[in-house]
């Protein structure tokens, strides 16, 4: 990020001295001004190139480890929606987290007693951070509060200074931008944190050529997460992207798809799966639509792909579950 500042800065500034240089000279007086200021304008970009340099080396290691618990201080809640809060941890040292993309973190308590499952064991449980990989000094979560459930119950319970054990990352797909003509993206509920953590990344990129579409189910529209932003990139990216939304429990003003995600919906909507290797298809959500539209997860493995896409004539290699 700094050297990104540092490189703009040094592109005004030059763009600048030229424009300095090129100008006619308005009076002799003014030309004296205007080169002493460039004299001192360079010095200091010099200082700041150097200092920048100095005091902040390239980071190269995440502050998350892979293999041992760290603990982060909870540093701001933001409430979301009825039951869903952004929840952002500091990072030490103004680091980011470089996590790669795409990848998610396991998350326990800090405190050994205070998450705990019926047989005393450490309740543990991925979350996805929403925050962009080299955000600075933060790592951001949006995560769905269930009134049983027992991570998210504790994490809801947490207050700012608090702190909560991570570990990570825990690498998932790994994201090429451009290695798909179209991809397929299949969500349901707070399982849409991996799918926007890769468009996310993936569509700003100018180089980006991969066309995205979502299917994005939830019980109302009032359960719809990142909604804005979602509409915002449809916007931005109108050759890129597009959501389709779809709910259970439509409201009398909501026009678009009632009910589950069903086969109708996905061949209306996602790529065909005769485009073979330029196709992937993306699926996160609670473990029900999971099974019903790709087949059971086997634990942490991908398992045998089932339910409407198989139905539909995708293959494995065209599917990944989150
Ligand atoms: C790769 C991955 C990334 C995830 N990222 C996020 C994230 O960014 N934000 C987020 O909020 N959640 C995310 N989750 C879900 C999260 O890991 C937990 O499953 C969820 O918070 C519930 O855990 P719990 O301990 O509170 O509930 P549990 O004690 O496990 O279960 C309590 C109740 O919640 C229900 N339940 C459990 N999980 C789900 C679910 N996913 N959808 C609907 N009902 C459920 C159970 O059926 C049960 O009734 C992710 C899951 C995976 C696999």
């Amino acid at each position: 990020m700094s050297f990104i500042r540092t490189a703009t800065t040094a592109r005004s500034a030059a763009a600048a001295a030229r424009r300095f240089s090129t100008e006619a000279p308005a009076q002799k007086k003014s030309n004296n001004l205007a080169l002493y200021l460039m004299g001192a304008g360079i010095a200091g970009i010099g200082g700041y190139f150097y200092f920048s340099n100095v005091q902040k080396p390239k980071q190269t290691k995440s502050p998350l480890d892979p293999d041992n618990w760290v603990d982060f201080k909870l540093k701001k809640v933001i409430p979301y929606n009825h039951n869903t809060s952004r929840f952002v941890f500091e990072l030490p040292n103004g680091q980011a987290s470089l996590l790669p993309i795409s990848s998610c973190v396991i998350v326990k308590s800090s405190d050994p007693e205070a998450l705990k499952d019926a047989n005393g064991k450490p309740v543990v449980r991925p979350y996805t951070p929403i925050s962009h990989s080299d955000k600075e000094g933060e790592l951001e979560f949006l995560i769905k509060g269930y009134e049983t459930g027992l991570a998210s119950k504790h994490i809801h319970g947490l207050k700012e200074g608090d702190k909560l054990s991570i570990k990570g990352p825990i690498p998932k797909w790994p994201w090429k931008q451009n290695e798909f003509e179209e991809v397929g993206l299949i969500g349901g509920g707070s399982g849409i944190t991996p799918l926007y953590q890769i468009l996310k990344h993936a569509l700003p990129d100018p180089s980006n050529k991969t066309k995205f579409k979502l299917i994005f189910a939830n019980i109302a529209p009032a359960d719809i997460l990142l909604k804005e932003e979602f509409d915002e990139w449809k916007k931005k990216y109108p050759n890129n992207f597009d959501v389709v939304y779809t709910v259970d429990k439509p409201t009398p003003d909501w026009k678009g798809p009632s009910g589950y995600i069903n086969a109708e919906l996905i061949k209306k909507e996602i790529a065909s799966p005769e485009l073979k290797e330029k196709t992937k298809i993306f699926i996160c959500g609670p473990p029900g639509q999971v099974d019903a539209i790709a087949g059971k997860k086997a634990g942490m493995k991908q398992g045998e792909l089932g339910g409407i896409l198989k139905q539909l004539g995708y293959t494995e290699d065209q599917v990944y579950k989150f």
